[in-house]
This record gives structure tokens, sequence and C-alpha cells, in this order.
């Protein structure tokens, strides 16, 4: 498991689980046991009980969800939101960019899955918002946290980018390609919606290189790692 060193002195319990744990990818899972299995085993590591767990369905898109009791599965939402210390958010990813998100006054937690259109979409902004509108957050108290993604080395795009996407967070790839900086987009919107740069902390581990993490376009089977974050 990896964590980020600010959200561990927050005293949130959160980590990323790696090829080391295993898939807890079920959506294309042709056997849901070893899923369920890699889970529980990320549920120990964290110290968390697997019956918390609340997956985010993640269909890239910016519908953030508040979380009042553990549920197995929030369909059709890229973002949760949570106060309670029953629940622990959870998503899968593999080269998309885990979101977390916690408000030390108010004692709420959020995590959200931005690939590029989600991120497009806006939801990372969509995340501040719900801690906002549901717990009266001050987004200057946000502390957050972005995983590990796809470097914008590696995340090659089609020209057609270029009306999506603000200049800074494109580079010339090869061709007419373009390459996204996907972080760096989060950050940018992340600090639109009024989060302080110096309480963002990002790892800057990039899954298509790093072979600890599941990545979509190294092995496109479904495979999945998670991200969690829960209070303590
Ligand atoms: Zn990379």
């Amino acid at each position: 498991m990896v964590r980020l060193p600010t959200l561990t002195r927050s005293g949130l319990v959160h980590g990323f689980s790696t090829t080391e744990t295993g898939s807890v990818g079920l959506t294309h899972a042709p056997d849901a046991s070893p899923v369920l299995a890699a889970r529980r085993r990320f549920a120990e590591e964290l110290g968390v009980d697997p019956s918390a767990f609340t997956v985010a369905g993640a269909v890239h898109g910016c519908t953030v969800a508040r979380v009042d009791e553990p549920v197995e599965l929030i369909p059709g939402v890229d973002g949760l939101v949570s106060n309670r210390r029953d629940v622990a958010l959870f998503a899968t990813y593999a080269d998309c960019l885990p979101v977390l998100a916690f408000d030390p006054e108010a004692g709420a937690i959020g995590l959200a899955h931005a690939g590029w259109r989600g991120t497009n979409g806006g939801v990372a902004g969509a995340l501040v918002a719900a801690f906002q509108a549901h717990f009266g957050s001050r987004p200057e108290d946000l502390v957050v946290g972005l995983g590990p993604c796809i470097c914008g080395r590696c995340y090659e795009v089609g020209p057609e980018f270029a009306d999506l996407f603000p200049p800074a967070v494109l580079a010339p790839g090869g061709g007419d390609r373009l390459r996204l900086d996907l972080r760096e987009a989060n950050r940018r919107q992340l600090a639109e919606a009024g989060v302080r740069r110096d309480r963002m902390e990002a790892l800057e581990i990039c899954t298509l290189e790093s072979p600890q993490f599941f990545s979509h376009r190294r092995s496109p089977d479904g495979s999945r790692f998670a991200a969690v974050v829960a209070l303590s």
C-alpha cells in the first residue's frame, strides 16, 4: 500500500492498493472471488472493516454523491463525500487520477475518480462544491491528495484535446498529437475552486511506468487498483 505523507499526518485513514494486493476491480473481472479477496486484504492493511467500503460506480462523469451509511456500490457517480465514521470511500483506477480530500474543520472526507472526461467535466471542482453544499466546508480548509495516474509524458491524446483543455496542461506529442497532464489539470481546477496549492499533495507516480500499479494502457485486462479514504 502507498500513502500520502500529508494526509497521514492529518490523521486520515487512506491508501492506494498496489499490484501486490491484486486487482480490486469487479466490473471486468471474469471471477469475482479473487477480487473480493484482494479487497478484504486491502481492508485489513488499512485497518478498516471491509463492510465499510462504499464504492463509486465511476462512469467518467462529474456527479458527486453524499454517503450517509455504508453501501456496497453507488452507481453512476465519480465522486463521494461523507462525514460518517463507519464509511470508507472506495474507487478503482487504472491510469485515471484519484483525488482524495479531507476537511479537518468539518470532519468530512471526499474521493473522486478523474480521467480526461471527468476532468473536462469538472469533477474535482464538483467535489469541492459537494463539501461546501453538504458540510459547509471552506475550500481553503481542505487538504487534498492526488494519487498515482498516467503522467504528462506518457498520456498521448488527439489534437482535438486542444479545444478541451488549457494550453498550460498540454504539451506536444508525436506528429499532431498532444500530451495531457491530468494531475496538473486537476490541480488547476482545485485551485480555481479555492483549494490552497500548499494544501495539495501529489504522488508523482506514473501508473503506466510503475509496475506497482495497474495501468489500462500497459495491460487493458480490467485490472484496477483502489484508492480509499476514511475518517479515523
Ligand atoms: Zn509516465
